[in-house]
């Protein structure tokens, strides 16, 4: 197997990066936390939705012992619109873990790093380097991405590629400016469906340059499950709407919905607004009831205070009622 060749491609990659990177704030500071949410948030959701995000998160828990002592409910409700609430709850136990083991201070350990909840190999390559100048690589997606085009080796495994970006980071010099710059280029140029190669600083380096075979390149389509859930509106003038905490497992875990049942087969009517997550289709039918709930949940006169999905927000917008 061949690696890749080093001669010129840290300082044309380098060199773009110092010129064409996006101006990002967790890119103005060294300090571990920061990062590390950056790079939880990151994960999963775009750049634009994470940036509001990103600074309101500081205003409610401006540092880690803060976030430690947080309720549950106040990390999910600030991590609202983000998705993916599991990483809402893996950032408030590490936080913990974070203040039990290491006194409030972040690790700069990569193995302390990695035992924290939520912080894989890349991730904790990403804080690595950045924080403490390791040279300990990224490998997300994108970066996965890049690899496989320079290597022209589109079903490259993910030990070959962690080879890869381990010898490319040994020889660039500058750990924490080339990860960043390789993460860079995969979200900005070396895009999935459409690589701007005439732009790329990496032609000369990059076996597949104009080349890209995106047909080679295809996963397998995820499979996405249909699901058809009842959502039992109850509202009352005085007092608000009735919500429930959802289990701590399963979809939506830890989040505040009005009462949903699960219908085993689709009615006869058009859902009042379908939602997409990664593996499930939810169609979300209203119930408007006038019954008094009954069960577990409260009322609640402001939804603002409380952590709902998305789905919920934008089905309970369709009858007016917003934050
Ligand atoms: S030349 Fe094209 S395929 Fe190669 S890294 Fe650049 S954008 Fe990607």
């Amino acid at each position: 197997m061949s690696s890749i060749p080093c001669s010129g491609r840290a300082g044309a990659l380098l060199g773009w990066y110092a010129s064409h990177a996006r101006d990002l704030p967790w890119r103005h500071t060294q300090d571990p936390y920061p990062i590390w949410v950056s790079e939880i948030m990151l994960q999963q959701t775009q750049v634009a939705t994470v940036l509001p995000r990103f600074a309101a998160w500081f205003e409610t828990f401006p540092d880690i012992a803060t976030l430690a002592q947080a309720e549950l409910d106040s990390v999910l409700k600030a991590w609202e619109g983000l998705g993916y609430y599991r990483r809402a709850r893996f950032i408030h136990s590490a936080a913990q873990t974070i203040v039990e083991r290491h006194g409030s201070v972040f690790p700069c350990d990569f193995d302390a790093l990695l035992s924290l909840p939520g912080i894989g190999r890349s991730t904790a390559g990403a804080i690595a380097s950045f924080c403490f100048g390791m040279n300990t690589p990224v490998l997300d997606g994108n970066v996965k991405r890049v690899l496989r085009r320079w290597q022209a080796e589109p079903e490259a495994s993910d030990k070959r590629l962690w080879q890869l970006a381990q010898e490319a980071i040994d020889a660039s010099g500058e750990p924490d400016t080339w990860n960043q710059a390789m993460m860079e280029l995969g979200a900005m140029l070396c895009i999935p469906a459409a690589p701007a190669c005439q732009l790329c600083p990496m032609q000369q380096h990059c076996a597949s340059a104009f080349e890209v075979n995106i047909a080679s390149e295809k996963k397998a389509a995820v499979r996405v499950r249909d699901v058809h859930w009842q959502v039992h509106l109850h509202v009352d003038k005085a007092q608000g709407i009735w919500l429930m905490q959802r289990p701590d497992t399963g979809i939506w875990a830890g989040l505040w919905t009005p009462p949903i049942s699960e219908l085993a087969v689709a009615p006869g009517t058009s859902p009042c607004h379908i939602h997409q997550l990664t593996h499930r289709r939810l169609h979300l039918y209203m119930d408007v009831s006038g019954n008094p709930p009954s069960g577990d949940g409260q009322w609640v006169a402001d939804i603002g205070k409380f952590a709902l999905p998305t789905g919920i927000h934008q089905l309970l917008a369709k009858r007016g009622i917003t934050t």
